[in-house]
């Protein structure tokens, strides 16, 4: 499991390792906000799973109120390597005179922990450890002692860094060391840990992998990897203008008017079954919406089915129907058993012109909330 960087920053914080004051953002204006309580100038740093993310155009540096709105605009929702941006991280820029790295990873071929140290930081450390392996100091570390503070302080003089920050830069390492066993970490890595002009230290960014079979041990950490899943479907939703909650079963709900969702989540609990998300298409229920609410629950990893309770009033049931038909005949397999009733206007027509190879027609909502719950219960 891979921890985003505001969740590894939050991890070291606890841990007493200096990182930049940040805030999380999903919108934009949350985004000039934050950026406006840190105190500017700040760096907005999209949220994603990748390295490198500087180069691609994921971090902006920006003075002002005004640059904050347009980077944050165009980070927001760009595709970064292959991976939507949710979110970035709106952090308090650092005034950096030398970019290090530090990091603690498993040595296979030693099967031993290793700490490597390097004063070329702020660049990819793969290419680094290619071109001048020599640049990289690595110090092994006997799990059953632990980190010696003098292993520390050898690796950091080895590698060359400015006396000035010697200590501080050792201490770091020990620290990471003691993060990285106690979290049952495979990876943890700070690049670039910046060197400021008054000599202080700072991790500016942040890597932490967790080794999954151990995440039973770390309650905290598991609840990390579930409320990032929960917020970036959260950010999606206010995207897609839906109102949603996601919650902690397995029942994907779809629906449109906040009443008549409720009712489908009531129905789903009564059947004995455990609701997914409260979703809330809002009125109508066009191709594009519903091809977007399904790529919602569908990215939901809990959702094992899923029910489609749909009103057709102004938008008719027969147009709901084209609607859901397009939206699915989009996917090669459709992910998740999808089951719907229509009510409304033009129900019965629309139930007519509902693909069955899609999905499972059902008459009435008792009917289809109980066929979801036995769907689900199938796939448990
Ligand atoms: P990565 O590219 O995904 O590894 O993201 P990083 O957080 O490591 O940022 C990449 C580069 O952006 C750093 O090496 C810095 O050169 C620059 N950068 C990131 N944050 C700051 C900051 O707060 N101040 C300054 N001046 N540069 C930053
Ligand atoms: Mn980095």
């Amino acid at each position: 499991m891979k921890l985003h960087e505001y969740q590894a920053k939050g991890v070291f914080a606890d841990a007493g390792i200096p990182v930049p004051d940040s805030q999380l953002a999903s919108t934009v204006d949350d985004a000039v906000e934050a950026a406006g309580e840190i105190g500017y100038p700040v760096a907005i740093k999209a949220q994603v799973q990748v390295g490198g993310r500087g180069k691609a155009g994921g971090i902006k540096l920006v003075d002002d109120a005004e640059e904050a709105r347009e980077a944050a605009d165009e980070i927001l929702g760009m595709d970064l390597k292959g991976l939507h941006v949710d979110r970035v991280l709106v952090e308090a820029a650092v005034d950096f005179t030398d970019e290090l790295y530090v990091g603690v990873t498993m040595d296979r071929t030693e099967g031993k922990p290793v700490a490597m140290v390097s004063t070329r930081g702020g660049v990819n450390i793969e290419e680094v450890a290619e071109e001048d392996p020599d640049a990289i100091v690595r110090e092994h570390i006997d799990p059953a002692f632990g980190m010696h503070p003098y292993q520390a302080r050898k690796a950091v003089f080895d590698a060359g860094v400015d006396r000035a920050v010697a200590n501080d830069v050792a201490s770091i390492l020990t620290q990471l060391y003691q993060l990285w066993d106690d979290k049952d970490a495979t990876d943890i890595e700070v690049n670039p840990l910046m060197v400021t002009s008054d000599d202080e230290v700072i991790a500016a960014d942040a890597v932490m992998n967790i080794d999954e079979d151990a995440l039973f041990r770390h309650p905290d950490l598991a609840e990390m990897e579930e409320e990032a899943a929960s917020d970036e479907l959260e950010a999606k939703a206010n995207e897609y203008g839906f109102d949603y909650v996601r919650l902690s079963g397995n029942v994907g709900i779809i629906g449109n008017g906040a009443g008549l969702v409720m009712t489908t989540l009531d129905l789903v609990d009564y059947y004995g079954g455990e609701p997914a998300n409260f979703l809330d298409i809002g009125g109508g229920a066009k191709a594009e919406r519903v091809t977007n609410a399904l790529d919602m629950v569908f990215s939901d990893e809990n959702v094992d089915s899923v029910v489609f309770n749909i009103f057709g009033g102004i938008t008719r049931g027969d147009e709901v129907a084209k609607g859901i038909n397009e939206a699915l005949e989009q996917f090669d397999e459709i992910p998740k058993k999808v089951v719907v009733r229509l009510a409304g206007t033009n129900a019965e027509e629309g139930m007519e012109i509902l693909n069955t190879d899609l999905v499972t027609v059902e008459g009435t909502l008792e009917d289809a909330v109980q066929r979801a719950v036995s769907y689900a219960e199938e796939e448990q």
